[in-house]
């Protein structure tokens, strides 16, 4: 039975529920908003207004996982076909390029 819970403590169970709800979704409410809203408030659709676009071909991260065939080790003086970490040539290792639709600043 329930007749001790009075009608604020019912109000405030509702409110509760509310806000664990809004703060759940929120997330999603935000991206599609930002989703369906970029263009109607004049933002890039390629960049959502960020001005910087990932590398597509390191990730953003200005680096790359690849073997080298020239690395050596002096230490043991064998040649060594272990991962290596490299810069990301396409974007110089900066992980991002500027948005080349709503950038109008060059990168120099
Ligand atoms: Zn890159
Ligand atoms: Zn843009």
């Amino acid at each position: 039975m329930f007749e001790h819970i009075t009608a604020n403590e019912i109000a405030g169970y509702g409110v509760g529920a509310l806000l664990l709800c809004a703060t759940i979704s929120a997330p999603k409410v935000d991206s599609f908003i930002a989703a369906s809203q970029r263009s109607s408030l004049g933002m890039c659709k390629r960049c959502g207004g960020l001005k910087l676009i990932a590398c597509s071909k390191c990730k953003g991260s200005g680096s790359i996982n690849g073997r080298d065939p020239f690395s050596f080790n002096p230490v043991n003086g064998v040649y060594q076909s272990k991962g290596v970490s490299i810069s990301c040539i396409k974007c110089q290792a900066r992980g991002h390029f500027c948005c080349p639709a709503c950038s109008k600043a060059p990168q120099t």
